[in-house]
């Protein structure tokens, strides 16, 4: 038998969206109900109890807070899963975080990419159905730095949230620049083993960047990948996954693009994570956060979608302390730099995927298309409006060489590659 599994993008699912007493997802909830497991990324908290809860000095965007029973909403929509790395899961810091674990628990959904410390965050969560057991493994790659969750140390430990995080790889030529224009800008930056610099951000003497010469590996002069501890320690836990899960889907929230690319096309430190982790057992590699449609790409039996867009998405609320503002106010006029970037996230649309997985990977894929209205409610979408997303898709896969023939029937999709 094979196993339905059903995938989302973000579920940003706000006190003020949740009003009335269900979950509003229109008719979009018999398809997330339908399949064995379903999977969304919750980029929403409750804001916890008082005493152990406040709000975070830094969000993303403005602070999303979920209503205190969004385990049972999630799970009255159908979702069996919720992944949790992302940086907004620290957005009502530590009693946020445990008051969401307390709601989806009560609520039996299972939740992937955060814990008590690092290797409880790194660990997968299983969820048992009749034809087997399917793992979840999730990280982000965007997320600010307090949210790490730290290595347990003589009895000290740290939650937070499983990072993926990246260097950026250069050849020489940059490796020279960069250092040029560290010292002119008065940065401080400092040489580790002769070939790793490590320089603050411009205007802060904390947080680091870091490089690392390699002309060999920096094709272009520069690429980005993932930091070796972090890509070594995922492709364990999967590949251990693999070995008594059924299926093995491996999440990961990533707002980043490519290097000099556009916003619907992945940045290098994804790609070769999501390869490596195919390769090492696992069957889906969902790629969400960009809220960018992106393309599809097979990687032998496993299927990697690099942008499904959000499923749900509402107006953050203020944060609670006006002096303590997010990065970007809520209320701020933001234009993007890139004409190009905006048209390319279709902000409104989202792909909900279903894969059928045997024991050798996926063997075929369907996927809806939901558009939000106004209010931020996801319907789905049929005939023309579907068929010419899915194209945006189909193009948007031609970097990797698969192509997606829908079959007019069915709505099933076929994936090709070449
Ligand atoms: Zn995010």
């Amino acid at each position: 038998m094979a196993q339905e599994i059903v995938l989302t993008g973000d579920t940003v699912l706000t006190k003020r969206f949740c009003s009335d007493a269900r979950v509003r997802l229109g008719q979009v909830g018999e398809t997330l109900s339908a399949g064995d497991v379903t999977v969304t990324h919750l980029e929403s908290v409750p804001s916890g109890d008082g005493g152990e809860s406040y709000p975070a000095y830094r969000s993303h965007g403005g602070i999303h807070t979920a209503p205190d029973d969004i385990g049972r909403r999630l799970a009255d929509a159908g979702i069996d899963v919720a992944t949790l790395a992302g940086e907004h899961v620290l957005d009502h810091t530590y009693g946020g975080l445990f008051a969401a674990w307390r709601s989806l628990d009560a609520a039996d959904v299972a939740h992937a990419g955060t814990g008590w410390d690092l290797t409880d965050a790194r660990a997968p969560t299983t969820v048992e159905t009749g034809d087997g057991d399917v793992a979840v493994v999730s990280a982000a790659a965007t997320f600010h730095d307090h949210a790490i969750a730290g290595k347990t140390h003589g009895g000290t430990r740290r939650p937070g949230l499983c990072p993926l995080r990246q260097r950026t790889v250069v050849d020489e030529e940059n490796w020279d620049r960069i250092k040029r224009e560290v010292r002119r800008d008065g940065r401080h930056g400092v040489v580790r083993n002769g070939d790793e610099l490590l320089v603050n951000r411009p205007g802060t003497s904390l947080p680091v960047e870091q490089y690392v010469r390699d002309p060999r590996r920096a094709t272009d002069g520069w690429t980005t990948e993932t930091l070796p501890a972090d890509r070594h320690e995922l492709r364990e836990r999967v590949s251990q996954a693999a070995t008594h899960a059924e299926t093995v889907v491996v999440h990961v929230h990533s707002h980043e693009y490519a290097h000099g690319g556009s916003f619907d096309e992945p940045p290098a430190f994804v790609r070769s994570f999501a390869e490596t982790v195919a390769r090492a057992g696992a069957d889906i590699v969902v790629v969400q956060g960009s809220q960018a449609l992106r393309g599809v790409d097979r990687v032998e039996g496993a299927v990697v979608f690099y942008g499904l867009g959000r499923l749900v998405r509402t107006r953050p609320g203020r944060p609670r302390l006006r002096e303590e503002e997010s990065l970007l106010g809520v209320d701020d006029d933001l234009s993007p730099l890139d004409d190009g970037f905006a048209v390319a996230r279709n902000r409104n649309t989202a792909l909900v995927p279903t894969c059928s997985v045997r024991s050798d990977g996926v063997e075929s894929v369907s996927i809806d298309v939901v558009q939000r209205d106004d209010e931020g409610v996801p319907r789905l979408v049929v005939g023309d409006e579907k068929r010419e997303t899915l194209r945006t898709v189909d193009n948007r896969s031609d970097r990797f060489e698969t192509n997606l023939r829908v079959e007019p029937d069915s709505g099933t999709v076929v994936l090709t590659n070449g």
